[in-house]
């Protein structure tokens, strides 16, 4: 049985239901069926082949003289009515439920094939599968009240690999002048160039029919060609949409009606014992047939020859694939006609390997999806309107924004950064999709501007752009790094405060230079024999490792130094004093040199400490390595000694005393020997494994130390040099990050903002009198504190993601 029909594509899809091609046998009636030779099988379902020994060939009796076959039915003596019932009417009705369907007759000239297909044209009752199926589908059209079903057919003939419509000579459709092509796309193969005609009513289709079997005849004698070579393909493609208008969904299929041309085969040999000889279809495209359908029933084949002819690639997606498939093999039931019956019926057999997976041709329709969508919205806008005003939220609109609304949330969002505004009223989905919309315009418009102020003031360089990095190199406007130092114009841009540790005129050093001052030293202990973590002893007693301070420690660290130098700006109370900032500053190898003298001359110190313990600890280690060897080796001279003195022993025989062995001196004292230094192994030994772990622990320290010091070193050359000193004064000690620590582009533009407001303050200003600068000037610097807190708030949030 077919399938009925199932939900939808997909879950037919997810089932994977595959079916067999149907393949059935019809016999052409005769009077002289030859009983002895071809023997149906009780269920009707086989036929069996049987050739008595054939004397004329006389000399070949080992060959194969019956044959087999199972189908899915034998026709025989049977009514046009039960052909149509048997081998079609399933496949026409489940086209109307959006399953494609082929049905092929195949067979050699003369057994059939049109008759069984089309039928007697004169005769009513003798019409074939072909007006049967066109009755159907308007019957069934006429019952599906539900939906609303098109029907269109096409005729095409296939004759020596050239396509013909058989409709062309209808008044409306007229020649075309571009010969027909095959064209294949996503939904299928179809036949450019071949007139497609709407029926509307059984008696349409019927005259479209006609038309064609006439044209099929006059093109016969016309055009002198023979109509048993061509191959006919009659379509009728369905269209069914549903008349709920809420159905979105709506299916296409096609029946392809397919008359084969004639499969008789010419031997290759004489006419003698043709039946056993291999022989070739007369027609090509049959042959491509044949491989096509071998292809498609061996199911390691993933490629199926499909364009090797007209006839295959126009039924590419008819044979095998989604469709139901059902093949009528024409037979003639006499003996003269065994040959081309046993061919035919091997034909059968091979179409029935193949299998095919029918799924619905499920399509959208886009303009009910989008009115359907529209009505939804409708609705919803109508159901929130109601949830609103029992909420008690009047005047909350859902339609999109315009240009005022978008400016409005476009100046909240300004007053809200500048902290003019403390909160934005949520309203509704679409007003917080704007507001983070509006933050992303003033974000990059605040990016822009913050560019070009540096523009205005700055030559910015692109760190990546190595030819404009080294031009300025060579001007002397940036050093080793790329880090552009000073304006072109010479000019500083803070209030020209230079850090008191630095000295003009010194030299630029060598790159090399200040890396090696800053490399890494290569940790070389544990190469020998690596210490679990497990045997570590980490006593910090063990050692006077010096921690470096961290943020938190600095007022311990004041209260325990005497040093001159105070390590941390951000709470120094003489910043004033220092001298005024260079106008370039100095590159960063010289820089450094200096805050290792000056600034950084405590944590330089506590570098250089633990750096120094962990040198000691090396040499230690070393010398014990040294020592454990020299004892080492000493062991094994005293064995070797012992063992000589053994063999001495056992030579000059052993003497005994109850029991006990008796050696002499010489033996005893290397025996002593021997423990004394293996105690000693072992003591040396234990105290290698401890100096391994201080000085594992102690490399961590001078790492952390490094860190630390270049760290600070940067912080520390950002405050020096690059961040306005107002803006470092601004900073009160209650907040954690310090000055340096902000990037200093940002710091940079801030202060300059700041500036610019200052110098337009001082000049709106002073005519009020010199004294009102100092008033602005609180001001301005209240507001630079405020902005600059607020900026380093806005990073430590950055931070934390
Ligand atoms: P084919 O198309 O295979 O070359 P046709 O369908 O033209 O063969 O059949 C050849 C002749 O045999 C036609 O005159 C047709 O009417 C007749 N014929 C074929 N099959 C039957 C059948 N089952 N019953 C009656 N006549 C048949
Ligand atoms: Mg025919």
């Amino acid at each position: 049985m077919m399938r009925r029909k199932n939900g939808n594509k997909h879950d037919f899809t997810r089932m994977g239901t595959r079916k067999k091609v149907h393949a059935f046998v019809r016999v052409k009636p005769t009077d002289n069926f030859p009983h002895e030779m071809i023997r149906y099988g009780d269920d009707n379902k086989s036929i069996d082949i049987l050739l008595k020994k054939d004397t004329r060939r006389g000399v070949v009796n080992n060959q194969q003289t019956d044959w087999s076959f199972k189908l899915d039915g034998v026709l025989h003596d049977a009514s046009q009515d039960l052909v149509y019932e048997t081998v079609a009417k399933d496949v026409v009705s489940q086209a109307l439920d959006g399953y494609n369907g082929t049905i092929m007759c195949y067979g050699q000239t003369g057994a059939g094939k049109t008759y069984t297909m089309t039928g007697a044209t004169e005769n009513y009752k003798h019409r074939g599968i072909l007006p049967r199926a066109l009755q159907q589908v308007f019957r069934m059209i006429e019952e599906r009240t539900t939906h609303a079903i098109t029907v269109r057919v096409s005729y095409l003939e296939i004759y020596n690999e050239s396509l013909f419509d058989l409709l062309s000579t209808l008044p409306y459709v007229g020649p075309s002048a571009t010969p027909m092509t095959i064209v294949e796309n996503p939904q299928g193969v179809f036949i450019k160039g071949l007139s497609v005609h709407l029926t509307s009513q059984e008696e349409d289709a019927f005259s479209l029919l006609f038309e064609g079997e006439t044209n099929r005849v006059i093109a016969s004698h016309t055009m002198n060609k023979n109509s048993s070579r061509s191959h006919c393909i009659f379509t009728i493609y369905v269209e069914s949409h549903s008349r709920t208008l809420s159905d979105e969904k709506y299916i296409t299929s096609k029946i392809n009606l397919v008359d084969l041309a004639g499969s008789e085969r010419l031997g290759k040999t004489g006419s003698e014992g043709r039946v056993l000889k291999e022989a070739t279809y007369i027609n090509k495209s049959l042959s491509f047939l044949e491989q096509a359908i071998i292809a498609l029933g061996d199911q390691k084949r993933d490629h199926i020859p499909f364009r090797q002819c007209k006839l295959t690639h126009a039924l590419k997606d008819s044979l095998g694939g989604n469709c139901n498939m059902v093949l009528v093999t024409n037979i003639y039931g006499e003996a003269a006609q065994l040959e081309e019956t046993l061919s035919s019926l091997r034909f059968a057999s091979r179409m029935k390997l193949v299998t095919t997976e029918p799924a619905i041709n499920e399509k959208y329709d886009a303009e009910r999806m989008v009115k359907n969508l529209e009505k939804e919205l409708a609705l919803l806008k109508q159901e929130l309107a109601i949830h609103d005003s029992l909420a008690n939220r009047t005047l909350v609109n859902y339609d999109p924004m315009d240009e005022v609304q978008i400016a409005e949330i476009n100046s909240q969002v300004r007053r809200y950064l500048e902290g003019t505004l403390d909160e934005i009223d949520i309203i509704n989905l679409r007003q917080i999709q704007e507001v983070f919309n509006q933050f992303r315009v003033v974000l990059s418009q605040q990016e822009q501007e913050i560019e070009s102020a540096l523009r205005r003031k700055y030559t910015l360089i692109d760190k990546n752009d190595f030819a404009a990095i080294s031009a300025v190199q060579k001007a002397g406007l940036a050093d080793v790094n790329g880090h552009l130092v000073g304006e072109p114009d010479g000019q500083g841009f803070g209030l020209g405060v230079i850090p008191f540790s630095f000295k003009p005129g010194k030299k630029i050093k060598s790159k090399k230079t200040f890396k090696d001052q800053l490399s890494i030293p290569v940790r070389k202990e544990g190469a020998s024999s690596p210490l679990s973590t497990k045997e570590l002893d980490i006593s910090p007693s063990k050692t006077q490792l010096i921690l470096p301070p961290r943020d938190g420690d600095v007022k311990d660290m004041r209260d325990r130094e005497t040093s001159s130098t105070e390590p941390f700006p951000s709470d120094s109370p003489k910043e004033e004093l220092r001298p005024p900032r260079p106008s370039t500053p100095p590159s960063k190898p010289v820089a450094f040199e200096d805050f290792k003298n000056e600034r950084g001359s405590e944590i330089n110190r506590i570098f250089k400490e633990n750096k120094s313990i962990l040198n000691e600890r090396r040499k230690r280690a070393s010398e014990t390595t040294q020592r454990i060897n020299a004892i080492k080796q000493e062991i094994d001279t005293t064995k070797e000694a012992l063992n000589v003195q053994k063999a001495l022993r056992e030579k000059q025989g052993e003497y005994e005393n109850k029991g006990l062995m008796i050696i002499d001196e010489e033996e005893f004292l290397l025996i002593l020997k021997l423990k004394d230094l293996k105690k000693q192994y072992r003591a040396e030994y234990q105290d290698l494994r401890d100096l391994r772990a201080e000085i594992q622990y102690c490399q961590h320290l001078v790492d952390q130390c490094r860190h630390r010091l270049l760290t600070e070193f940067d912080i520390w050359y950002n405050e020096s040099f690059f961040i306005p000193e107002d803006l470092q004064v601004a900073l009160k000690s209650g907040c954690s990050i310090r000055p340096g620590m902000v990037p200093i582009n940002r710091v940079v533009s801030l202060g300059e903002d700041d500036q610019d407001k200052f110098s337009q303050l001082q000049q709106t200003m002073l005519p009020e009198g010199p004294e009102s600068v100092s008033f602005y000037n609180a001001k301005v610097k209240t507001e630079q504190k405020h902005n600059y807190l607020k900026a380093i708030t806005g990073l430590q949030q950055v931070n934390k993601k």
